[in-house]
């Protein structure tokens, strides 16, 4: 599957659409999920240009990976989750519902998750 760059979060990444920015880094961009399944959902993603975790996991450098691995934790410690725990979780293609072609991390956290 090709990149669309005028995926909703491609446009966010260029500045055309706002979000509430949590983290930013050379690597990676964290804002709150619009729509949030939890008191605290952020979406965390990678500056590159990748459609899904399985584009993501082939095609990205070692240091693009690691530093998506990384914005997910400092993000977590920023919004005081790490005491408390949380999930990671990233829907992938069809079957997982991914609904945005952008690579994305969801974080849930803030209270005690089923
Ligand atoms: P997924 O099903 O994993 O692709 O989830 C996409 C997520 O992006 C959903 O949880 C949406 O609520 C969220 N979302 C869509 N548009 C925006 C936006 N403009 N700002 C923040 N979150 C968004």
């Amino acid at each position: 599957m090709a990149y669309d760059r005028d995926n909703v979060f491609a446009k966010i990444l260029r500045g055309e659409l706002k979000c509430d920015k949590v983290y930013e880094d050379e690597h990676a961009l964290a804002f709150h999920d619009i729509n949030p399944l939890a008191p605290v959902h952020v979406l965390v993603i990678p500056k590159g240009e990748f459609v899904s975790m399985d584009d993501f996991s082939a095609n990205a450098s070692p240091e693009q990976i690691a530093g998506l691995f990384r914005a997910v934790g400092e993000v977590a410690r920023r919004l005081g989750l790490d005491g408390s725990g949380y999930r990671f979780l990233a829907n992938t293609g069809a079957h997982g519902h991914q609904e945005v072609a952008h690579f994305h991390v969801h974080v849930f956290g803030g209270a005690p998750l089923g």
